[in-house]
């Protein structure tokens, strides 16, 4: 009996394990548009503009201030803040994914089981973050969506992951 159990609990390990897999497998890098997106819709940019600023912060087609004017009905002043907003857009989308991806690279290195969260040098942390730095933390899916929920880093984050290798 106590083999049976024994037997049991090892196939309901060897499935849990298989689904995790499955589960972290699931997890794709994020092309920039999509980080665009994200942040245009917490900014002041109104939609009907979010095709317009999507080829500017592509570099499709780049906007200066007359143009912003132009586009968007505003005056100079409203014009030099729409172009801050898209300036901090584009910083706080390209950090997120390097960050991001960084991450789910080494997430999809099956060798790689944990990472220590580094601190790039200066002292503009969230709380979050703060708490976080130079601890082993598991390299899973869930980690990376703990950090997506509670990292309240502005403009953007100033960390990076350094995963541990074990031989
Ligand atoms: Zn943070």
């Amino acid at each position: 009996m106590r083999n049976q159990c024994k037997e049991l609990l090892t196939m309901l390990k060897k499935i849990k394990n298989l689904l995790l897999r499955e589960y972290q497998l699931q997890v794709e890098f994020r092309d920039i548009n999509s980080y665009f997106l994200s942040e245009l819709n917490c900014s002041d940019i109104p939609e009907s503009k979010y095709e317009v600023s999507l080829s500017h912060l592509n570099h499709e087609k780049k906007l200066d201030l007359k143009d912003i004017e132009e586009i968007f009905g505003a005056d100079e002043q409203r014009a030099k803040s729409i172009q801050n907003s898209l300036k901090r857009i584009y910083y706080k989308a390209s950090c997120d994914k390097a960050w991001d991806d960084s991450f789910i690279k080494a997430l999809k290195a099956d060798f790689v089981k944990t990472f220590i969260l580094k601190n790039a040098g200066t002292n503009e942390h969230c709380d979050f973050c703060l708490s976080k730095f130079d601890q082993e933390l598991p390299l899973t899916v869930k980690t990376l969506e703990m950090f997506h929920s509670n990292c309240k880093c502005k403009p953007y984050k100033k960390s990076f992951i350094e995963p541990v290798i074990k031989f």
